[in-house]
């Protein structure tokens, strides 16, 4: 059995789908799940929704939907010819449904909820059109929804799956439609016990297909990408970036840990704990050969780049000039778990700890005004963290860096981190 995952941009216009449903066709014979994400930049546009909702502007929210409609209405007429086709009325259906959640009064909803409530519908939309368009040229291939699967907790935005209910219902009613035809599904949604909508944190399809793999012991999972694997740097950036033939399980997990953008991070350990080989392939070159993550990959000799931008660093001292030791350090860590502040790389000296996190301005507000009685916080925004893995020279920062201060160095296991501002 193959689990494929097809990202926004591989969805992201008539043509683009029709591409989708060429590859597809190419394995009708084969037991195959097929995960999709929202199509082109319709997160953005839902995040916008969810925006306008929480601000109550109601001719914004009117406007988006419009946006929505047109977009996916737009598609869906490239793709099937017949007005009558019932494409048509399943996005109506869907839209509507979109409406009530945003028009609807709520008593008493976390953002975080009515975010994962909104934010759902790109995942719905974009895999009704591909569905109903590979029906149209007679592909056997059947929808469902993903949420009766993927069980997770309450934990909106980054809801942490309930791996033994998943993979029981996954095995027990799934695995049977498998068997069958290929089914199509959402990435990144799932619900949790209320029956509510959750998702696994942005740009998490990639995990959903690990984690569909995972339960249905899967013999390897695809990640159709417009790039041609995984490379040791952004092309976009670096032009002597290649692409990695091969990377063990290990690796790719730091990889994906320091931010390698094509990996997301969780997705690695499911397939590793059942040894499913991960393959990366370009959408565009179908069959030129990928980058496969496996156990048997031998240890990477390339240096590998990882630029993230957006990055703000915290340096935190006490007020009292107390050392900066586990009583302290453990209040601190408490404020960056309870207020979700992510640490991509720390460090800490006597007097002083220094985190860089991605610049998420709400949540850093509300951990700065927790911590501010008894510490002081210093907060440096705009800065970039570029991780060298497997650095061989001893000064590599790229030219396009140059003009920028180092503000925190650091060399860990294969890894050499610095934060530049
Ligand atoms: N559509 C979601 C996002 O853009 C999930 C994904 O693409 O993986 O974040
Ligand atoms: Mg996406």
């Amino acid at each position: 059995m193959k689990v494929f995952k097809f990202g926004g941009a591989s969805v992201k216009d008539a043509d683009a789908v029709r591409n989708v449903g060429h590859i597809i066709a190419q394995y009708t014979g084969e037991k195959l799940l097929v995960i999709i994400s929202a199509m082109g930049k319709n997160t953005n546009k839902l995040e916008e929704l969810v925006e306008a909702f929480w601000k109550n502007e109601t001719e914004k929210k009117q406007q988006i939907i419009q946006e929505l409609k047109d977009f996916h209405f737009k598609i869906a007429n490239d793709l099937i010819a017949d007005p009558k086709h019932h494409i048509f009325s399943d996005l109506e259906d869907l839209l509507m449904e979109l409406e009530c959640v945003v028009e609807k009064k709520y008593n008493n909803v976390s953002y975080d909820e009515i975010y994962d409530g909104i934010i759902c519908y790109g995942e719905l939309l974009s895999t009704k059109i591909v569905c109903d368009y590979l029906q149209s040229i007679d592909t056997k291939i059947k929808w469902v929804d993903a949420r009766n699967f993927i069980q997770t907790d309450s934990n909106f935005r980054e809801g942490r799956v309930k791996w033994a209910e998943t993979e029981e219902t996954v095995k027990r009613i799934l695995k049977p439609y498998i068997d069958r035809s290929i089914v199509i599904t959402q990435g990144f949604i799932g619900r949790d016990e209320h029956n509510n909508t959750t998702t696994l944190g942005r740009e998490g399809s990639d995990y959903s297909a690990a984690i569909f793999a995972y339960c249905l012991d899967a013999h390897d999972v695809t990640i159709w990408k417009d790039v041609a694997g995984v490379m040791n740097a952004d092309p976009k950036q670096f032009a002597e970036a290649v692409k990695l033939e091969s990377i063990n399980y290990n690796q790719a997990i730091e990889l994906a840990y320091y931010g390698a953008s094509v990996i997301h991070p969780k997705t690695i350990q499911p397939l590793k704990s059942k040894n499913i080989q991960l393959n990366v392939n370009s959408f565009i070159n179908i069959n030129a050969i990928g980058t496969a993550v496996n156990n048997t990959a031998p240890a990477l000799t390339k240096e590998c780049y990882i630029i993230k931008d957006k990055q703000t660093l915290l340096s935190i001292s006490t007020k009292n000039y107390s050392f900066i030791a586990e009583d302290n350090l453990s209040a601190i860590f408490d404020a960056f778990a309870k207020f979700k502040v992510r640490i991509n790389v720390m460090q800490n000296s006597a007097i002083s700890f220094s985190a860089c996190c991605d610049t998420k301005e709400d949540k850093i507000n509300e951990m700065i005004k927790a911590l501010a009685e008894e510490y002081i916080i210093e907060r440096q925004t705009d800065c970039t963290l570029l991780t060298i893995y497997n650095a061989k020279k001893e000064n590599a920062i790229p030219g396009f860096l140059n003009t920028k201060k180092v503000m925190l160095n650091q060399e860990l296991g294969m890894a050499r981190q610095l934060v530049l501002a």
